[in-house]
């Protein structure tokens, strides 16, 4: 199956599920996927550690005179937009300069569309550097990723490349009291000739356990939707993504399947 890379800066606007009208912000290179997680169900594909030390980034000048130039474009062709929202090829919190892009952005936003909101897909794992921090409580909608409620299947879904744990996750996520939402991507299948599977009783038991103490003003549900690079993983039906959204309802906490 063929993954997908974004070849441009500024791409969109797309419909989002979750998001409504997006304009997607791609701050990472647009031939190779640049992360710190290599996901098994990455729509982007594996991470490649050996294009990692070839990495460049777009200076913030380019970056938001682009983004300058289609906010205009759109406003004038009386688009709607509902979300500036920073996601592509890889996690945008690696960045070196993620906060002043972030800050630009949210006042392009207040400029051209002051209904729009701006979000971030991340995945936590530059959470521990102050500026990335301070932009995700920034924005308006800080989604960051919690797949797993155990470590196994944190390290086998997620495999972050930097040795961090679930607990250091959590643990970080815990820093945005409540101004935060989660996503949580469920699946199914085999993946270094192990079992994955984050719906079982036990497992969906203890994610809730730390949803708690994260406490998020939401918790995003979805399955795999794309061609994801390990081959043998399958898709959790709307049914299973329904209950376990009512668990999380139960518990106190938002909770929506997409
Ligand atoms: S965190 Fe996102 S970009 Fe990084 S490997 Fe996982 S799905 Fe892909």
């Amino acid at each position: 199956m063929e993954t997908k890379l974004f070849d441009d800066i500024i791409f969109g606007p797309l419909r989002s599920r979750r998001l409504g009208v997006s304009l997607g912000v791609n701050l990472l290179p647009s031939d190779f996927k640049l992360c710190n997680f290599d996901c098994i169900y990455c729509e982007c594909g594996w991470t490649d550690l050996k294009k990692r030390s070839k990495s460049k980034f777009y200076s913030v000048t380019k970056v938001v005179s682009l983004l300058e130039h289609k906010l205009i474009n759109l406003l004038e062709d009386g688009v709607e937009l509902n979300s500036i929202t920073f996601a592509g090829n890889g996690e945008p919190t690696l960045h070196p300069n993620f906060l002043e892009i972030i800050n630009a952005a949210i006042a392009l936003k207040e400029k051209y569309y002051p209904n729009a909101k701006v979000s971030v897909l991340s995945n936590s794992l530059m959470l521990h550097r102050i500026d990335v921090f301070l932009a995700l409580q920034k924005v308006d909608n800080a989604i960051l990723k919690l797949d797993a409620g155990s470590e196994f299947m944190f390290q086998s879904i997620n495999k972050p490349l930097n040795a961090r744990s679930l607990r250091w996750v959590v643990d970080q996520l815990k820093r945005f009291n409540g101004k935060c939402t989660i996503q949580t991507l469920f699946l199914k299948g085999i993946s270094d000739g192990k079992i994955i599977d984050n719906t079982t009783d036990v497992e969906v038991g203890m994610w809730l356990e730390l949803l708690k103490e994260i406490n998020p003003k939401e918790v995003m549900l979805y399955s795999i939707d794309r061609p994801t690079p390990e081959l043998h993983l399958e898709k959790v039906s709307h049914e299973t993504l329904t209950n376990i959204a009512n668990r999380v309802i139960n518990s106190g906490i938002n909770a929506t399947v997409y």
